[in-house]
């Protein structure tokens, strides 16, 4: 019952160990022993995000921390550009759109990610635009977008470049300070290896400049509040307080194998991957795919909806379909979080063995094999 696979960009597979210090009785949070805890937790994440600014930590999903640094940053009527590639870009628009933000929309082909040279163009013909919303990894699409590019084109603007990196962060490098990125977003349950329930923000001395002048209403996810407490090593409300220790074991674990790594092990595996889809003669579908998470494109005739209720009902391992326009069309594998080579060889094996059953037409084995080339 238990052996399944999750080869999903969210939730992601939890670390026994993660999991063993989630059964862990609860501690009151308002005690010297957890705020050790907490600053254990601030300076691993300062790690992870590659910043030496100040990480938010909210009890919330990773949308809560997405909404959060829009009503901290904006007022009513500002002008912002939001990128639109795919359905985080969509939540981007929604969530600007909710509160009353005047939008610039790029909507980019859901194959492709943001070019610089359009930021460079819209951002001229929009100078008083005050925030930049993008996605560091699409995960509706695959797309990881270069955010060092387009940092450099937004950092001598006075906007602030706002990214969510929920599916991203810990999976494909983002050097927050050494790029200049204002606000980096992240969620508890992608690469970091969590149950989902926590969301995370870093905020840049040019992004506090905003929050100053702010006038979106807040009250839960007021970014003032949450910097204060962070100074004593706590939060305002009750902290999500197992998730956290939880957070320092999954930290160690990362830093146990050295973010540099963490990295070329998901380029590692989801090249591994792409060798045996390319072997079974699919392609992957956004031209920018990296390494969190791709789409396959599905063959002729073969509903990626049915590989992917085969893969999971049959033979125990979770991919995710297309959203929107992609349904039915490709298929989801993401190496995202805690997957080892083991993971990734099975996955390509009940791809085959699903699209066997689908009756598509090649020779079974060869994915693998080309896989297993791939790793050796
Ligand atoms: C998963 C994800 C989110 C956050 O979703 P929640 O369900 O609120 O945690 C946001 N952005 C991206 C790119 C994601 O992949």
């Amino acid at each position: 019952m238990r052996r399944s696979i999750l080869l999903t960009p969210g939730p992601t597979q939890v670390p026994e160990e993660v999991l063993v210090a989630g059964a862990m009785p609860i501690m009151h949070h308002r005690t010297p022993q957890f705020e050790a805890i907490f600053a254990e937790a601030t300076k691993g994440l300062q790690y992870i995000f590659q910043t030496a600014q100040p990480v938010m930590i909210f009890a919330s999903s990773g949308t809560g921390a997405l909404e959060s640094s829009v009503v901290n940053l904006l007022s009513p009527n500002d002008k912002v550009i939001v990128v639109v590639g795919g359905k985080f870009g969509e939540r981007w628009a929604n969530l600007c759109k909710a509160f009353g933000l005047n939008i610039v929309q790029l909507d980019i082909p859901w194959d492709e990610v943001v070019s610089p040279a359009l930021m460079e163009k819209t951002l001229k013909e929009n100078p008083d635009v005050k925030a930049v919303f993008t996605t560091l990894s699409e995960t509706s699409t695959g797309g990881v977008t270069d955010i060092e590019a387009i940092s450099k084109i937004v950092k001598p603007t006075n906007a602030i470049l706002i990214v969510d990196a929920v599916s991203g962060l810990g999976v494909v490098d983002l050097k927050t300070d050494a790029w200049g990125v204002d606000v980096v977003v992240a969620g508890s349950q992608k690469g970091l290896m969590l149950p989902p329930g926590l969301g995370f923000a870093s905020v840049s001395p040019k992004a506090m400049k905003m929050m100053e002048t702010s006038k979106l209403p807040k009250f839960y996810f007021d970014w003032k509040k949450a910097l204060k407490n962070l100074e004593k090593n706590t939060t305002p409300w009750t902290p999500g307080i197992s998730l956290i220790v939880q957070l320092n074991v999954a930290l160690n674990l990362i830093k146990e194998e050295g973010l540099e790594n963490v990295f070329a092990r998901h380029i590692r595996l989801s090249n591994a991957i792409k060798a045996g889809m390319k072997a079974l003669g699919l392609q992957i579908y956004n031209k920018s795919t990296g390494s969190a998470c791709m789409g396959v494109l599905c063959p002729e005739g073969i509903d990626g909806e049915k590989v992917v209720k085969l893969a999971r009902d049959k033979f125990k391992v979770t991919l995710t379909g297309g959203q929107d326009e992609l349904k039915g069309k490709i298929f989801r594998i993401s190496t995202m979080g805690n997957v080892n080579e083991n993971d990734a060889i099975l996955g390509v094996a009940v791809v085959e063995r699903a699209l066997h059953e689908l009756g598509y037409s090649f020779e079974l084995g060869k994915g693998v094999a080309a896989t297993l080339k791939a790793l050796v």
